[in-house]
């Protein structure tokens, strides 16, 4: 379990540095920066109840998309993982001028799924499960965004133009996603390949 609240805070860590990175490096941010509201403003309005609701839904979706591992401590990481990836609000609700959710890119997606790969790493074997960890809640968390219609830079850091995919590409997501979690569910059926997370 120790492994798991480790792994949570490295990937913590690493979503809000490539976020940071992201923010410091998106193209033209003159075209798609986002005027803030004081942090205290936002939890006061609707909008905080909003965010509240948000994490919830990640949460779950996270949950139910791991749960295709058919392990606990997967769909735990799925979860919270899914929750994570909106650390990069983070920057925005403490005022900062940045261009919105760079974690919301497939740049992000493979930045974090190789880096906890390789930072996980076991006998020097990449962490191959992690990686589908990784990528499992990020299709989870953009299914979860899409469902409502959200627009994503999903080209950042290259672009932050937000880019509004098909009204259905959702489902695309979340098939992605099961299948991501259901194949990392997989190699631990396999156990002392070096793929175990704990
Ligand atoms: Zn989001």
């Amino acid at each position: 379990m120790l492994r798991i609240v480790v792994i949570v805070i490295t990937y913590s860590v690493l979503a809000g540095a490539i976020s940071l990175w992201c923010f410091l490096h998106s193209g033209t941010p003159g075209k798609d920066i986002t005027i803030p509201s004081p942090i205290l403003q936002y939890v006061e309005d609707a909008g905080g109840k909003g965010i509240v609701a948000e994490l919830l839904v990640n949460a779950v979706v996270g949950a139910a998309v791991g749960a295709f591992s058919l392990n606990v401590r997967i769909a735990l990481l799925c979860s919270a993982f899914a929750v994570l990836i909106d650390i990069d609000h983070t920057m925005w609700y403490l005022g900062f001028p940045v261009p919105g959710r760079p974690n919301h890119s497939f740049g992000f997606a493979v930045l974090a799924a190789v880096s906890m790969g390789l930072v996980f790493r076991n006998k020097s074997r990449f962490n191959a499960r992690l990686f589908g960890i990784v990528i499992a809640s990020f299709c989870a968390h953009l299914s979860a965004d899409l469902f409502h219609g959200a627009s994503l830079p999903l080209l950042m850091p290259f672009s932050a133009e937000r880019i509004s995919p098909p009204a259905l590409s959702y489902v695309g997501f979340l098939a992605t996603g099961i299948l991501a979690a259901a194949l990392s569910g997989i190699k631990s059926d396999r156990g002392k390949n070096g793929v175990e997370i704990d």
